[in-house]
């Protein structure tokens, strides 16, 4: 008797340097925390440690936000959940457009059937505060506005500060999504005014992929509230149901992922042990390391000056450089991985993830010795 078919070895990921923007690698801690023995969904101990990581996701979002938690799900879950919540047919969302992730935002918001407009569009440049400004002064009653900050596809730094305040005195919900940014350089969501903001586990928080932390401020969540039982496009995603699960209630909505919450419990402890503050500086400063140390070898930074994400560098290939025979040999001799372009970027630019674990002087130095090899030959 038995199958037919024969089974497959036991899969043994090969080794590799993770050096494109996400997955990130992982600390072992929290490799060893998601092998830790099943417990159920709705035990007691589980909900011990919802709201520790809650709790660390406030601290990490620099929030008071009660309705802070992770869906499960990866990054794009959470943008999901975001504008699922927030928009409701007809409604006006201004999207600040600067490359592939916000038209991604954009394109869910038009299957929340809103309308939208963009703001912006101009791949690797920066909205102007000015433009938002513009923007909301021709549709007043635009409902939100929605940005990226840290914009992977090209390396783009987006400046949220002002916007926030714009945001503030019009009464519009600012949506951010920081999936390559927090845990990587300032993310100050109560500061900056920002009434939703979303991540990823596998960026710069170094935890696998499969959980993205979501933040709702009061007045968002007053939004949803008010919209009642009109009806809301995603029944996995509502925040209601999922806010109830949450609270003393511990009523059931869908089977929380208890091994990814192991490994995020940990990865938040290990973040908030380094401190944000000098993982930030980490950051910020092997980042221009590696950005200097590629200028020198040909590389054009992508984005202007001033507005370069130290996390997610993107480059120009110098004159030459054959973009897939090179990652290529990057990946099959050296076993590192980085990320080539996007889109309209495709064949033109690298990407360098330099997140969370994968953001280290080793690992910059084994990139940088390893294109020294490959642009030789
Ligand atoms: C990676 C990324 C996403 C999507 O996240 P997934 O985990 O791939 O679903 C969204 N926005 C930005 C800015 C990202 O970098």
């Amino acid at each position: 008797m038995g199958s037919d078919h024969t089974v497959p070895p036991r899969f043994e990921p090969p080794r590799r340097l993770l050096l494109a923007p996400g997955p990130s690698a992982v600390n072992p801690r929290v490799l060893e925390a998601m092998a830790r023995p099943m417990i159920g969904h709705l035990d007691p101990e589980t909900m011990r440690m919802l709201h520790e990581i809650q709790s660390m996701l406030r601290d990490v979002f620099r929030t008071g936000n009660e309705l802070t938690f992770p869906v499960s799900g990866t990054g794009t879950a959470g943008m999901e959940c975001a504008l699922t919540n927030v928009l409701e047919p007809g409604d006006v969302a201004l999207a600040l457009v600067s490359g592939a992730f916000a038209e991604r935002m954009k394109e869910i918001a038009l299957r929340c059937r809103a309308e939208v407009h963009v703001v912006g569009g101009q791949w690797g440049n920066p909205v102007p505060e000015e433009a938002v400004a513009d923007a909301l002064a021709t549709h007043p009653t635009a409902k939100a506005v929605l940005a990226v900050h840290a914009e992977t596809s090209t390396g783009l730094r987006q400046p949220l500060e002002g916007i926030g305040r714009l945001c503030r005195e019009r009464g519009t919900l600012f949506v951010v999504d920081a999936v390559a940014s927090l845990g990587g350089i300032p993310v100050e969501v109560d500061g900056w005014g920002i009434d939703v903001c979303y991540s990823g586990s596998q960026k710069c928080l170094s935890v696998p992929p499969g959980l993205a932390p979501i933040t709702f401020s009061p007045r968002a969540v007053a939004a949803r509230i008010e919209r009642g039982d009109r009806p809301m496009n995603s029944f996995y995603l509502d925040v209601l149901p999922i806010s109830r699960y949450l609270g003393t209630e511990r009523l059931y909505h869908h089977t929380a992922p208890v091994s990814m919450l192991y490994g995020l419990h940990e990865g938040l402890r290990i973040v908030l042990e380094e401190g944000l503050e000098a993982r930030w500086r980490r950051h910020e400063e092997i980042g221009a390391e590696v950005l200097a140390a590629l200028e020198e070898r040909g590389f054009e930074p992508f984005p202007p000056s001033g507005y370069r994400l130290p996390e997610v560098i993107c480059v120009r290939l110098p004159e030459g450089v054959d973009d897939r025979v090179a990652r290529k040999r990057l990946l099959d001799e050296f076993g590192i991985e980085i990320a080539g372009g996007l889109g309209e970027l495709a064949g033109k630019v690298w990407r360098v993830g330099l997140m969370g674990e994968s953001c280290t002087r080793d690992s910059a130095k084994a990139l940088l010795d390893a294109i020294d090899l490959v642009l030789a030959a």
